[in-house]
């Protein structure tokens, strides 16, 4: 199959959805890779690395967008819309139950596209969002280490402390993909972890993979309300799927909370669990309120579009292959795969999209 790979348009966004490691796998299997020149740059990827791979630079969006299959990370948008056409399959990050203008557009083009984000494991999980949880994850630690440091507002607690001194104390509601990757790294720097979760199950699993070293605790208003005036860093990571976070932290608990001490909330993309958090940009990626540094990043993973770049592609690589193969035969094969399907010769595909939307799926 003739594979493009544009560069991406959105604002901030320097991702790219495919390495030149990609590349040559996909080349080696007979495939053929169009590259628009600089598309990998962002990522610390040049065009000379593509081309060692196999891949064809061309110098326009157009003659990527041209190919059977584009291969994409975020959605289209507008000045890309008059790229899509009937016999294009598109794969991609969509998120269209938010995006109505995208979703006429593909409709009225019959473009087929499959969204990364609703490509679901037998299980339930989503292998194509993963991957971001963990860098998100593993940032949050990171960020909020620094956001600590006295000059940028943070009460100048040395997370890992030092001999003679305690370290310092991290809270983490919600221990799922982001919340056991934060957890991780917050011990690499020496702090005292705790982690919330609703699931007993979820907590029995984290306190044997991290053999006692990391404190799990119910999650319940009163054992919340107690965590967040020990935290000098409360990392938000609760998910309830497909719907918005519950505000676990009340403005009145936030009252309670050291002055200068961090909310990292990484689930802001879905509303947030600390009432008092809204979307930040890594532009501005901070505000305080009660003295408490708040930071709302909604898409932390484009901090490290290098490692995010080669996270994500890694994960779509066995679908990719399988697409360029056996073409829309492989979504028989593969109901993961299948699920993921949301447009389709001008018809919904997606129950959820439709639903948003008033359209028949
Ligand atoms: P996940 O499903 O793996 O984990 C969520 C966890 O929350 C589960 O263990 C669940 O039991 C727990 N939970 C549910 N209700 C709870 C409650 N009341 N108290 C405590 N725990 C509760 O999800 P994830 O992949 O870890 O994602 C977490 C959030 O991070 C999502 O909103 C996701 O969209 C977001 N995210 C944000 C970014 C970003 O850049 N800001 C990047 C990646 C993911």
């Amino acid at each position: 199959m003739n594979i493009g790979i544009p560069k991406e348009v959105k604002r901030h966004e320097y991702r790219v959805s495919a390495t030149p490691g990609i590349v040559g796998a996909l080349v080696k299997r007979g495939h053929t890779v169009v590259v628009e020149s600089g598309a990998g740059e962002g990522s610390s990827f040049e065009d000379a690395a593509y081309e060692a791979a196999g891949a064809r630079i061309v110098g326009s969006a157009a003659e990527a967008w041209a190919q059977e299959m584009v291969l994409k990370v975020k959605e289209p948008v507008a000045q890309e819309y008059g790229f899509l056409r009937d016999d294009l399959l598109l794969f991609t990050y969509l998120h269209l139950a938010a995006d109505r203008p995208l979703t006429e557009a593909l409709l009225a083009a019959g473009t087929t596209a499959i969204a990364y984000e609703t490509v679901q494991l037998p299980n339930g999980t989503l292998p194509l969002l993963t991957p971001m949880s963990e860098v998100a994850g593993r940032m949050a630690p990171q960020v909020g280490a620094y956001h600590l440091e006295r000059f940028l507002g943070g009460r100048g607690v040395l997370l890992g402390g030092v001999p003679g001194v305690q370290a310092g104390e991290v809270v983490i509601l919600g221990g799922g993909v982001v919340g056991t990757n934060a957890a991780k790294i917050a011990l690499g720097l020496g702090a005292r972890v705790s982690i919330m979760d609703i699931s007993h199950a979820r907590l029995q699993y984290l306190d044997d993979v991290f053999g006692g070293r990391v404190q799990t605790l119910a999650s319940n208003p009163g054992n919340i309300a107690e965590a967040v005036q020990r935290a000098d860093l409360l990392i938000g990571a609760v998910l309830i799927p497909g719907a918005k976070a519950p505000h676990l932290v009340t403005r009145e608990m936030l009252a309670t909370m050291k002055r200068g001490s961090v909310i990292v909330d990484v689930a802001v993309d879905q509303g947030g669990c600390i009432e008092t958090i809204r979307p930040t940009t890594h532009d501005e990626p901070t505000y305080v309120v009660d003295g408490v540094v708040h930071y709302g990043v909604a898409n932390m993973p484009g901090a490290v579009p290098n490692t995010s770049t080669v996270a994500l592609s890694n994960q779509t690589l066995p679908y990719t292959l399988a697409l360029a193969e056996k073409g829309l035969g492989a979504l028989h094969e593969d109901r993961a795969l299948l699920q993921g399907l949301n447009t389709h010769k001008g018809q919904l595909t997606y129950k959820a999209v439709g639903e948003a939307f008033g359209i028949a799926t």
